[in-house]
């Protein structure tokens, strides 16, 4: 199957929003800091951007706050920095739940089944907030992520798109044209955090597991 290239289609987006009078509002899935600083800069000169964290896939508790504070921090500084009014909502932590439904797939390694479901829970969560708060756009940031496939993401945006009446879905591939080379630049120049795991305790127990190894050997 051919490749389709998203970065392409986001730039045609935003030569089309470009010319609008007002900025479309566009709410925002983003999981962490590191992965927030990219796509701010990419999007904020085109969209009034709300950020939704909503990420209860991260294990434990004590990372997924800290995963929430150093955004916080850094989305303060972003603001300040670009004269911009970036606002963050976030959801109530329910990993217990969120575990349940990767379960099935615990064995599985890291980009397979258990990541197209993780993803998929988190968008469409987000996608209907933004839908039935009449945002114009949705997307995430994850695909600023090397680890996270761009395909998946975009084709799991599309596919959820056909739910929702209002809100259309922003095709991204935020890792293209250097942009992850701006993102490991921003994550350095404000010293963010970088977490050592993806987040759930799946990923959490693998990365503890080669942690003891290593320490063993
Ligand atoms: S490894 Fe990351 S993307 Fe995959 S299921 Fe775990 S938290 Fe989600």
């Amino acid at each position: 199957m051919v490749k389709k290239n998203y970065y392409l289609e986001s730039i045609k987006e935003l030569d089309t929003i470009k010319n609008l009078k007002t900025k479309p509002r566009l709410l925002l899935h983003v999981c962490c800091g590191p992965c927030s600083g990219f796509p701010l800069e990419f999007l904020t000169p085109y969209f009034e951007v709300t950020i939704f964290f909503n990420n209860s896939n991260i294990y434990p508790k004590s990372e997924h706050d800290r995963r929430l504070s150093e955004l916080k921090r850094f989305v303060s500084i972003f603001n300040y920095e670009h004269h911009q009014n970036v606002q963050l909502i976030e959801t109530r932590y329910l990993n217990e739940l969120f575990t349940e439904k990767l379960e099935p797939y615990k064995d599985l390694p890291e980009g397979q089944e258990r990541c197209f479901t993780c993803f998929k829970l988190r968008m469409d969560e987000a996608f209907n907030y933004a839908n039935s708060h009449q945002y114009d756009y949705f997307t995430t940031v994850m695909t600023i992520s090397r680890q996270k496939n761009s395909q998946k993401l975009n084709e799991i945006g599309l596919e959820l798109q056909s739910k929702y009446s209002y809100t259309k879905y922003f095709i991204s591939d935020f890792k293209k044209n250097k942009g992850i080379d701006r993102a490991v630049e921003i994550r350095k120049f404000y010293n963010m955090y970088q977490q050592l795991y993806c987040g759930c305790q799946f990923s959490y127990q693998k990365f503890i597991a080669k942690n003891t190894q290593k320490t063993e050997d």
